[in-house]
């Protein structure tokens, strides 16, 4: 009997010294996790590469004594809005200086990329296009134009101002406008992967069928830019343009959309971009081989996409009006207007 509670005495504390083990070893290796980690983040900051975090949107540095208008936020425009319900300014004359935005952003030494299609007989209208866009957009910073076209020999000679270049891409002709236009995705999306990633800051991809009237600058820049079309901001959205069968990828239900998006301006970040054009572009593709084709094309996945995507700079429809619209008194500058053409006669088909 004595013998037998002996037994139970050491039996006991054998697995209380059993458990202690097991548990200290546990708790041990915990701590030893948290330490390992610990340790790796404080090396990761003091040795650890640094992050490459662009600066351009968000740090505003001035030069000292620089000269400007007092600005106030009791006056200003009353006529038009000047911000979207996400907080995104929506970019009219007299909202914005473009001196002050000059010393902020022309120190920076970016580089904006252009894209221009000027496919078949569009390529008319190359040569205003580029002279005026010496004359206007982003005058005094780097500008690099990418002009895709199938006539290479017809590309015009354009005297271009110091830091200021163009590169001729060749490009296939479709038969039929809508697949011209539509496509212009598809090569953006491969230009920024391929030769723009590292070697431009923001993008912006215009049609070839516009002049440049006035200043379209600094104040244009942000991570993604959208223009508003000139034919649609005065209108209920139950009436956009959009595509409305569901069966499309570019659907917008009757009450639903912020604003109705020109397909012929727009840009960014090269990143935001680039997502929005391999967007569209496969969203179009997917369409097609269900046999669908969107009502405006790419326009109609571009206005998708925003509604989805918010831009976070709206320009107004002072950059990219259309020549045969009368001036609307809001309108007190217009940057970029498309010209009046004979669709008959420039197309490749009605
Ligand atoms: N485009 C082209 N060749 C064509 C049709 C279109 O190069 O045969 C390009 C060109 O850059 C044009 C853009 O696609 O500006 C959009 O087409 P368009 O200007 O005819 O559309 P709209 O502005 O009239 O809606
Ligand atoms: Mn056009």
């Amino acid at each position: 009997m004595y013998l037998w509670n002996i037994k139970i005495v050491a039996g006991t504390l054998l697995l209380v010294l059993l458990l202690g083990v097991l548990y200290s070893s546990i708790f041990q290796s915990h701590r030893f996790f948290l330490v390992f980690e610990n340790k790796y983040i404080s090396q990761l900051h003091r040795n650890g590469p640094q992050p490459d975090f662009r600066t351009h949107d968000f740090h505003f540095e001035v030069p000292d004594h620089l000269q400007y208008k007092q600005p106030s936020i009791l006056q200003g425009r009353t006529d038009v809005v000047t911000v979207t319900p996400w907080l995104a300014p929506v970019v009219w004359e007299e909202t914005f200086d473009p001196v002050l935005l000059d010393s902020i952003y022309r120190p920076k030494n970016m580089t904006i990329a252009v894209t221009v299609f000027a496919v078949g007989k569009y390529i008319m209208f190359l040569k205003n296009f580029l002279e005026t866009a010496d004359q206007h957009f982003f005058v005094g910073y780097n500008v690099h134009i990418f002009v895709f076209t199938d006539r290479l020999d017809d590309v015009p000679q354009v005297k271009m101002a110091v830091g200021r270049q163009l590169t001729v891409r060749a490009v296939p002709s479709y038969s039929r406008w809508q697949e011209i236009s539509a496509r212009r995705m598809e090569m953006i999306q491969i230009l920024i992967e391929e030769k723009l990633h590292n070697s431009a800051d923001y993008i912006f991809c215009l049609d070839v069928d516009s002049n440049f009237h006035n200043h379209w600058g600094a104040e244009s820049l942000g991570g993604l830019v959208a223009v508003v079309h000139p034919g649609y901001y005065e209108v209920d959205r139950s009436r956009f343009p959009y595509e409305r069968r569901p069966a499309s990828r570019a659907y917008i239900a009757p009450e639903e959309g912020d604003f109705y998006y020109c397909g012929g301006a727009f840009g960014g970040l090269l990143q935001e971009v680039h997502l929005l054009t391999k967007t569209c572009r496969t969203n179009f593709e997917a369409d097609a081989k269900e046999g669908i084709e969107a009502a405006w094309q790419e326009e109609s996945h571009l206005n998708r996409y925003m509604w989805i995507n918010k831009p976070s700079k709206v320009l107004s429809p002072e950059y990219l009006w259309q020549d045969f619209k009368p001036r609307k008194p809001e309108i007190h500058i217009i940057r970029f207007s498309g010209v009046i053409k004979n669709y008959a006669l420039i197309r490749p088909n009605v």
